[in-house]
């Protein structure tokens, strides 16, 4: 059955699973994101839509799209496709500066740039408000410009879906596992007004618990400090339990408890399943590691190769991730899927309606149990 705009409002955003990744925008003049949302501007008569298609909120035929990012079957487990995990940090100072972490993100990129891997890396960036933005960086200094993360949902993919149909640039895409998640559904099925995603040379997923809805989170950080001053902000690890926000010059850090920005979460992301960005090449993310470190899976062969050259021409310190760090890395990532599946069930109403998951019985006992969560 065809399925279109009205029904990504009616199945997706009416119902308040809308992940806000931004792989609906500009894909058609219809759809726009406004205040933190995404919004229609007019009806749109089309019966059948990549809106709808690409959508991580839609079905997500699992096996398909690893057939597509990675050439086999969907394996389950925690954290699904893994060939090598380990920790890494940036060895450039200026990179481990402006990086969130260890600035391997921000390293990787600059690589593949240098290297003529890639032409363009499609990322999010924040305005001097510090409003997050989808962004394209062609140079050192405008991936050094787009370090660092905006905990708000960015709509991001809006970048990558923005840039001309006939564009050849070879890109590497930077996203949380949703947004990972709508690539690797723009992998199986093309868009038909973005560029040819065989250009995407690169994913590079980061871990994300949740992310902030931007529409009643920008107003209260507005009310706690003067944005335009704050240059990172931070989730510590535990035991700490804030959100702070860091300056330029030597003010004290401001910090607020998670407990008062946890009702701002994003309503979508409780129903996300994908803490390690799953369908990405390389997923990096700050949990189980030291301060100033990332950890990092590297999932396919294109990422193994970019990670090798890093190590190589020194651009990345690596070492081994402890035993104990990965075996709660797993726990973590198995609750996530938990808890989606707990608050997916609650909304369809019955354990057989999976949602995105799964919706005939079959489908969703299969995704389960490859999850051992049966
Ligand atoms: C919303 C969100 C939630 C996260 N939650 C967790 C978590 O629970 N556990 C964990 O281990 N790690 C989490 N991370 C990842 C972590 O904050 C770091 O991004 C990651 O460790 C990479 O660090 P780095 O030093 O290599 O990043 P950098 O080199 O600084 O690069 C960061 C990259 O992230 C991009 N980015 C910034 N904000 C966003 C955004 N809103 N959406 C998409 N891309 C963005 C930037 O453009 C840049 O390319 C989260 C990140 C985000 C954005
Ligand atoms: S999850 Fe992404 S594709 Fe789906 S409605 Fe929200 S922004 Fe659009
Ligand atoms: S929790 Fe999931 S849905 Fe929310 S931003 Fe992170 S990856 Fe996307």
């Amino acid at each position: 059955m065809a399925n279109g705009i009205n029904e990504l409002f009616d199945e997706v955003i009416n119902r308040g699973l809308c992940a806000g990744c931004g792989a609906c925008i500009t894909g058609c003049p219809y759809i726009v994101a406004h205040a933190g949302r995404i919004v229609a501007l007019d009806k749109c008569t089309g019966s059948e839509g990549d809106c709808y298609k690409h959508c991580p909120r839609t079905f997500f035929d699992f096996d398909g799209v690893s057939e597509a990012v990675f050439g086999k079957a969907y394996p389950g487990g925690e954290m699904g496709q893994v060939l090598e995990i380990f920790m890494a940090r940036a060895t450039d100072p200026e990179i481990l500066k402006r990086g969130q972490d260890g600035g391997t993100v921000t390293s990787l990129l600059a690589l593949a740039l240098e290297e003529g891997l890639i032409d363009a890396a499609v990322s999010t960036r924040m305005d001097a408000e510090k409003a997050p933005h989808g962004s394209v960086a062609r140079s050192r200094r405008e991936l050094l410009e787009s370090a660092g993360a905006c905990y708000e949902v960015g709509f991001s993919l809006e970048a990558y879906r923005s840039l001309p149909a006939e564009s050849t640039e070879k890109l590497a895409i930077v996203g949380t596992g949703c947004q990972v998640e709508a690539l690797g559904k723009i992998k199986r099925e093309p868009p038909q007004n973005s560029p040819d995603p065989r250009n995407i040379r690169f994913t590079l997923g980061l871990f994300c618990g949740w992310a902030l809805a931007p529409g009643t989170f920008h107003p209260y950080l507005k009310s706690l400090c003067e944005l335009s001053q704050v240059c990172k902000f931070e989730i510590p690890p535990r035991p700490r339990y804030s959100f702070e926000f860091h300056f330029e010059n030597d003010r004290e850090a401001g910090s607020v408890s998670l407990d008062v920005i946890k009702p701002h979460i994003n309503s979508g992301c409780h129903y996300c399943w994908d803490m390690t960005a799953e369908f990405s090449d390389v997923s990096i993310g700050s949990a189980e590691t030291f301060p100033g470190w990332n950890t990092v899976l590297v999932r396919s062969p294109r990422g193994a190769e970019l990670l090798a050259l890093a190590t190589e021409k020194g651009i990345l310190e690596t070492r081994e991730l402890p035993e104990e760090k990965l075996s709660h890395l797993k726990w973590a990532a198995l609750q996530k899927k938990r808890a989606a599946v707990e608050k997916i069930t609650e909304k369809s109403g019955s354990k057989n309606d999976l949602l995105h998951i799964g919706r005939p019985p079959e489908e969703s006992a299969d995704i389960l149990s490859r999850w051992n969560i049966l």
